[in-house]
């Protein structure tokens, strides 16, 4: 039977001590596995429309832009701050230590279009629930939010529990 996580690499004290890093680098190797895991997204969305697919930076990108394909559906990026070149909305969110922002294009998403958010790792949820909020900032509805995996010690799903989540493997 296929199993994610046999693709999913723990690499200890990266980028800093005491983080175990989950690199999904061999996954996007192996086109089966990919394969697998894109069709195992699709299952949960059966039946739902969406108009954009929101990839977060940038392990995000990978997954979203292959949803975006196989849904029909625009691809956007969120993106750290200076890196999109066209008029952006931000959004800052707290970090365990300081702070950070995401950006977005101010046109990438219309009033009212139905929107799948996508990230590889849901941690401590900062990261997504500001991602949520930029695009709801632009009128967008969130049908659902995915991740590959969430560290559920962190309660990620906490920060964004009033939208649909969905991980397929939780540690
Ligand atoms: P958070 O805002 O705490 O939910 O962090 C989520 C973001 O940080 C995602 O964009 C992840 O790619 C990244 N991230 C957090 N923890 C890890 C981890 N242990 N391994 C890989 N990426 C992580």
């Amino acid at each position: 039977m296929f199993k994610i996580q046999e693709y999913i690499r723990d690499i200890k004290n990266f980028p800093k001590q005491g983080i175990v890093y989950k690199d999904i680098t061999p996954l996007l190797e192996n086109p089966v596995a990919t394969r697998k895991t894109l069709d195992a997204f699709l299952s949960f969305l059966e039946g739902h429309h969406i108009d954009k697919v929101v990839g977060i930076e940038s392990r995000g990108f990978f997954f979203a832009t292959l949803l975006a394909q196989e849904l029909n559906a625009g691809f956007v990026p969120i993106r750290k701050p200076g890196k999109l070149p066209f008029d952006t909305h931000r959004e800052s969110y707290s970090l365990e230590y300081g702070e950070d922002i995401l950006e977005i294009h101010s046109d990438a998403i219309q009033e009212g279009e139905k929107v799948l958010v996508h990230d590889d790792v849901l941690a401590t949820g900062g990261t997504a629930a500001a991602a949520c909020k930029l695009v709801e900032k632009l009128g967008g509805e969130i049908v659902q939010c995915n991740f590959l995996m969430d560290l559920s010690f962190l309660n990620g799903k906490e920060k964004i529990s009033s939208y649909k989540v969905v991980s397929l493997i939780s540690y």
